[in-house]
């Protein structure tokens, strides 16, 4: 059995804690790996590594840190399929879906590279008589990234390539799910001249993520997946003093309003609810339907869906893979069986036409739901698609601001005047119009409201350099005789 380990100090290091996991190759249900789960003293072992790699990386000339970042740019580029096809394997995404995971990825690598711009800061000149005052952005030491299973690959470069570009040390405790694609990155960020230290990956569960909250030298943690587990790493790391970005889990509503083009919509819909077997944070979950258009807009949805081409990576054909385990794929069922006895109308039953092998559901649509039903209320994280029918676009608004997640929505319309009103007033960190999965680009910042981000600052783009970085503002005088004297007065400027 292929035993996937840790990789503290610039090398793989067997983990001998004699706790594992299982890793499983989603499309076909068979167990593939073993994953080493890490123990306190192992994190305490890859922290004490990355304390003492830091120093020196900091120091690293900023040409320098700027060159190390080209080259891992340059080596992810052109290993991009490799890449694709290692997560693929635990993940279970198609080929296509998980190179356009790496692309996402690489562009935060690529806004990372523009680090010496990044972190130039503020001079003022004469702020008092030969007095001048300078900000300056300095790293925060060694900083943590906790990471989903359902970007493997996007959302460790989301974290380390600003955190590492901004002269900190990074250790990562990814997904015990899909493992191996991190310890691939590791080995091009030390081809690419990372120090050994400065980037570490720790593999485990609740225990190693514990230890890193506690541990007094990490001085940051940046976490992605789900509400539950966001909230107690911002409770637990903000308690211990640490610096803290938590996103959380989704509702992602699509607003269609009769005016919209109802062929794009249905296209957009279905390409956002089922892409990556609907586990995306930025997945469309609820499709809200204003009533004129509602039926003729199911009808398209639902002759799209059997098009849709389900089953494993391995066949370059197919565009939708298996979900992440049995025991997700159970779960999802349960929204399925349940839909009719909360009053809902299970019109494409993803239950049926399964692939035989793997952790397979296929495309469903549930219409007729209402808040209070559970396939509302929760986030399903599956190709299942529940619309709700709303009689206008001021209802459709209400119930998206009700909600008690944040991260994306989508509103489809011609009228440009209702589009401004809807992102003057929605509640979502993120907003698309006409866009179904707005995702914004790495020079903004990504993050969702409410119960879908715990902490101040967004994740990568600028924010991304704020979290990893802390000011220090230096005012400063150089001797002049004509400008000292003793005055025991509060420091004026005027
Ligand atoms: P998860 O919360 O189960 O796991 C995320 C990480 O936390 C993993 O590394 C896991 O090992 C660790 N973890 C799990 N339980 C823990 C616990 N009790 N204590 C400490 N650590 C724990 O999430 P997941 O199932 O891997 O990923 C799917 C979730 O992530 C969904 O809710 C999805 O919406 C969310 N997500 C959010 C974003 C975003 O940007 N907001 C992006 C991707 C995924």
């Amino acid at each position: 059995m292929n035993r996937i380990s840790h990789w503290i100090d610039g090398a793989v290091v067997a983990g001998a804690s004699g706790r594992t996991g299982r890793v499983f190759n989603p499309a076909t249900g068979e167990q593939t790996a073993e994953v080493d789960f890490a123990s306190a003293d192992e994190v305490d072992r890859a922290v004490a590594s990355a304390v003492a790699a830091q120093h020196e990386w900091r120091a690293a000339n900023m040409s320098r840190r700027a060159e190390v970042l080209f080259n891992i740019r340059d080596l992810i580029d052109a290993n991009r399929k490799e890449i694709a096809s290692v997560l693929s394997a635990e993940h279970g995404k198609v080929i296509a879906d998980a190179l356009g995971e790496v692309a996402r990825g690489l562009e935060n690598v690529e806004f990372a590279c523009g680090v010496p711009n990044l972190l130039k800061g503020g001079y003022s000149e004469q702020a008092s008589a030969g007095v001048d005052v300078h900000s300056i952005r300095q790293p925060l030491g060694v900083v943590a990234g906790i990471t989903p299973f359902n970007f493997p690959a996007m959302v460790p470069m989301w974290m380390f390539a600003n955190a590492i570009a901004c002269g900190n040390a990074f250790v990562l405790k990814p997904s015990e799910k899909d493992p191996s694609v991190s310890l691939y990155l590791a080995e091009l960020l030390k081809k690419a001249g990372v120090p050994d230290g400065v980037f570490n990956v720790v593999n485990g569960d609740r225990e190693a993520v514990d230890r890193l909250l506690a541990h007094p030298d990490v001085a940051a943690i940046s976490f992605v997946g789900s509400t539950p587990v966001a909230r107690h790493i911002h409770e637990t790391g903000t308690r211990n003093g640490k610096r803290v970005q938590a996103l959380g889990g989704a509702k992602n509503h699509m607003l269609v309003l009769p005016d919209a083009d109802l062929d794009m919509a249905a296209d957009a819909a279905v390409s956002a609810a089922y892409g990556s077997a609907g586990e995306r944070c930025m997945a469309i979950s609820v499709l809200l339907a204003v009533d004129s258009v509602a039926d003729a807009l199911v009808d398209k949805i639902r002759e799209r869906i059997p098009a849709i081409k389900v089953g494993p990576a391995s066949d370059q054909g197919n565009e939708m893979g298996p979900l992440i385990s049995a025991e997700h794929r159970d779960k999802v069922v349960s929204y399925l069986d349940g839909a009719a006895a909360e009053g809902a109308r299970l019109v494409v039953d993803g239950r049926e036409g399964v692939p035989p092998r793997g952790f397979f559901v296929n495309p469903s649509v549930i219409d007729g739901v209402a808040p209070g039903m559970r396939c509302y209320d929760d986030e399903i994280f599956g190709p299942v698609l529940s619309v709700v029918r709303v009689p206008g676009y001021e209802e459709g608004l209400r119930m998206i601001n009700d909600n008690p997640y944040g991260n994306g929505v989508a509103i489809f319309t011609r009228d440009g005047g209702v589009a401004r009103d809807f992102q003057f007033r929605v509640n979502v960190g993120m907003v698309g119009v006409n866009v179904p999965i707005p995702v914004p680009v790495s020079y903004y910042s990504f993050g969702g409201w409410k119960s879908s981000l715990f902490g101040d600052h967004h994740m990568y783009g600028p924010e991304g350099i704020n979290f990893f970085t802390r000011t220090k503002v230096v005012t400063s005088r150089w001797p002049d005789p004509r400008t000292s004297s003793v005055d025991l007065g509060f420091p004026q400027n005027r």
